[in-house]
């Protein structure tokens, strides 16, 4: 390669200390990575869509609020339209907030270990990030936070419930706590809402600084397609709309989130079934030896085991994609599976149990000697 006749500057200098988002999506029989629902949305509600699709036109610009659907979310939340936001996976809503309540002189309050695009996001903005660790069962150090909120500087904080990637839910006398105890912007993370069933919902009438996160890509099936929502007082919706991409919500994502939120009843099975399989699972791991499972309200279990480096390539190699998180700080040993199918927990907790017994195989075995 030749060399450029001209290079280019350096990108703005927030980016130095970032690394690109990367999943570690690779190919695998079983991804429990991702914490996506195993099933993919059925042939019958497919053939819905691709009607649907058929007539939506291509060369118009999409309604820049997806009013049809917003109206939708708005009615079975039992809340007004503009109350709602929806956004391109609630990744771009959790941007628009540290857009709107971050940058430069504002501060984010951070409960790690935690979703880290929440983090990514401040850095990005040039939001100075506070944070207030959670304790060894990944607890949130409630006092702590109440405490910190209670010097007046923090602009918004993000409570994740249940938290990704450790799986409690958040305590929700704390939460109303600091709603009362702040005027900073409280967003309530509930991604994974439908498998724990709590929400926070019944307070957003009580209190103007509460936001609701929800997403599509986790209990409807609907990773691929990019469409998450916020439920909040008129006034944040309006703030947030102000910092949105215009267009960001296209037409065939919202057509397809239309049928699905319509439909959403046919994934209640579905969503019941990782919720059995959930406390299978646990139980499970709970008599592994070594292994150490944390509980969870959510469709993912985090589980501590040593070597779990090791553990987590001893997995790969027999066609299980889990996340390894062990490189993360308060993190170490630890990997995250995703409940999928029963057939696919049954092949998990199979290679997990052989490659453990493996390793420790490999352990007894006396050190090769070196030949003189
Ligand atoms: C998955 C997830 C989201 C949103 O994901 P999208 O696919 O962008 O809708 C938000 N918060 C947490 C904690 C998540 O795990």
């Amino acid at each position: 390669m030749t060399a450029y006749a001209q290079t280019v500057r350096p990108s703005a200098p927030q980016l130095e200390a970032l690394t690109p988002y990367d999943p570690k999506y690779l190919p695998a029989d079983a991804f429990l990575s991702a914490n996506e629902n195993p099933r993919d949305v059925d042939e019958e509600l497919r053939r819905h869509i691709m009607r649907v699709l058929r007539d939506v036109p291509l060369n118009r610009y999409p309604d820049p609020l997806s009013n049809e659907l917003r109206d939708l979310i708005a009615e079975a939340n039992g809340v007004t339209r503009d109350q709602v936001l929806v956004g391109n996976g609630g990744d771009e809503l959790l941007f628009d907030i540290a857009l709107a309540w971050g940058g430069p002189g504002r501060t984010f309050l951070n409960m790690p270990p935690t979703f880290s695009v929440y983090d990514n996001n401040a850095q990005l903005t040039n939001t100075e990030i506070v944070s207030v660790v959670r304790d060894e069962n990944f607890d949130i150090d409630e006092a702590a936070v109440l405490e910190r909120v209670a010097q007046g500087d923090i602009d918004y904080v993000i409570v994740t419930s249940p938290n990704n990637p450790t799986g409690k839910l958040a305590d929700e006398q704390f939460i109303l706590q600091l709603l009362e105890s702040t005027d900073a912007l409280v967003v309530v993370d509930e991604a994974y809402f439908e498998f724990s069933r709590k929400t926070i919902r019944p307070y957003l009438e009580r209190f103007e600084n509460l936001l609701i996160l929800r997403t599509f890509s986790k209990a409807f099936s609907l990773a691929g397609v990019r469409v998450g929502y916020v439920l909040g007082s008129p006034r944040v919706i309006r703030e947030l709309i102000k910092v949105r991409q215009p267009y960001s919500v296209d037409a065939v994502s919202q057509a397809i989130a239309q049928v699905i939120y319509e439909h959403r009843a046919l994934f209640e099975p579905g969503i019941s079934a990782i919720i059995a399989e959930r406390s299978r699972v646990f139980d499970e791991l709970k008599r592994i030896a070594k292994v150490v499972p944390y509980p969870s309200d959510a469709n993912y279990i985090l589980f501590r085991v040593p070597q779990a480096g090791r553990v987590w390539q001893g997995l790969y190699d027999r066609g299980i994609l889990v996340r390894d998180l062990s490189g993360a700080p308060q993190l170490e040993d630890c990997l995250r599976v995703t409940i999928g199918t029963e057939e696919q927990n049954d092949e998990f907790l199979d290679a997990l149990r052989t490659v453990l017994a493996d390793i420790a195989r490999q352990q007894l075995q006396p050190p090769a000697h070196p030949s003189a």
